[in-house]
């Protein structure tokens, strides 16, 4: 598994849960995100309404499942949490629906992947807080409409174009989760730090910061390897130096980049003569799911400027020349004619 993996794994879980942040102001970075829902927040409360359809988009591990639970929190209700896949049926949508208590989240992880059959059950349910459901079969089936309480559908997914506009439509507040500055991270590693009690230096929480690939999860769980090299290998403090030696084992470098992300650049500069490269062809020569590298690797390489996605495929950028000391050609021309 990759140690930057920002897919969350078991071992997470326990201490996700210690560090997690439970109310808005406790949420870190994402300052418009924040500021926003505030004021939505506010206003539902104050009309004693349930809050508008929430839609939340951006690469894995930036904070949409905790900003499900925070609007939850924030709202005093409850969350109910399922995710695309996990729903096969329309029955078992209407199912959680239909329990919901007044003013619930009802939260939907990875929700472009409901299938077009439970995508229809939401769009009443979302519109009209009413669903169709089909009693009986062949020539006697006849179609009732139930009602249901009000509700906040919260749903996130990792690229807002995976969605069907239908569905997207029907969310009245779209947020864009952007990757976090390393200030912002270096807040976050020292609060994870704080609560769990390490010996934490100010230049150990930059050095873990610096490499944490702008994703807070990837940020605790990087943290969580320092600590465990820092207690072996040192007397437990975390200096600067202890954790860029624990990351430098991890083969996580100064960029963040792990084995899989030099692998990318690499395949694209050595392999594919800098590009353009379909995805499919990259995925077959580094051996890894066409997804994984269109919402995990690839967007943060885009985001700092070592990839440049054009029509007919990914290709290098200067800077990812420099950063394997390769010579660039003389002139990076994307196929609509753009120098970069
Ligand atoms: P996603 O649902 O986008 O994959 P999560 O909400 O599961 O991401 O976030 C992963 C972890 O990162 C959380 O458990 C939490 O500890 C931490 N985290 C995410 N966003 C923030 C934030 N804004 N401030 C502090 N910690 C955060």
């Amino acid at each position: 598994d990759r140690i930057i993996s920002s897919t969350a794994a078991a071992e997470d879980e326990a201490v996700d849960r210690a560090i997690r942040p439970r109310r808005l102001d406790e949420y870190i970075g994402q300052s418009a995100v924040r500021e926003q829902l505030e004021i939505f927040i506010q206003a539902a409360r104050g009309r004693a309404e349930s809050l508008d359809h929430v839609l939340v988009f951006g690469p894995p591990g930036l904070g949409k499942t905790t900003l499900a639970h925070i609007i939850a929190h924030e709202l005093g209700v409850n969350l109910r949490q399922t995710s695309g896949p996990v729903i096969d049926r329309p029955g078992d949508l209407a199912a959680l629906l239909t329990n919901l208590e007044p003013g619930d989240v009802l939260f939907v992880d990875e929700i472009h992947r409901l299938s077009a059959v439970v995508e229809e059950v939401l769009y009443p349910a979302m519109e009209d807080q009413q669903i169709d459901i089909v009693v009986g079969e062949g020539p006697a089936a006849r179609s009732i409409k139930l009602d249901l309480p009000p509700f906040t559908l919260v749903g996130a997914t990792t690229r807002a174009g995976l969605l069907t506009s239908p569905l997207r439509d029907r969310f009245g507040i779209v947020q864009r989760l952007e990757y976090y500055t390393e200030a912002e991270l270096t807040t976050i590693v020292n609060r994870s730090a704080g609560l769990l009690a390490l010996a934490m230096e100010p230049d150990g929480a930059a050095e873990v910061a610096r490499r944490a690939r702008g994703t807070p999860r990837i940020a605790n769980r990087l943290l969580r390897r320092v600590r465990d090299y820092a207690e072996v290998k040192a007397d437990g403090r975390i200096t600067g130096a202890v954790a860029a030696a624990a990351m430098d084992m991890l083969k996580v470098d100064h960029n963040g980049f792990d084995t899989q992300d030099r692998r990318l650049l690499l395949a694209i500069l050595d392999k594919f003569d800098g590009g353009p490269v379909g995805v499919e062809s990259l995925a077959a020569a580094i051996g890894e799911e066409r997804g994984t590298i269109e919402d995990v690797i690839e967007p943060f390489l885009i985001q700092q400027g070592f990839l440049h996605r054009t029509p007919r495929g990914r290709m290098a950028t200067r800077t990812a020349y420099a950063h394997f000391d390769r010579p660039a050609p003389p002139r990076i021309e994307d196929p609509t004619g753009a120098l970069f």
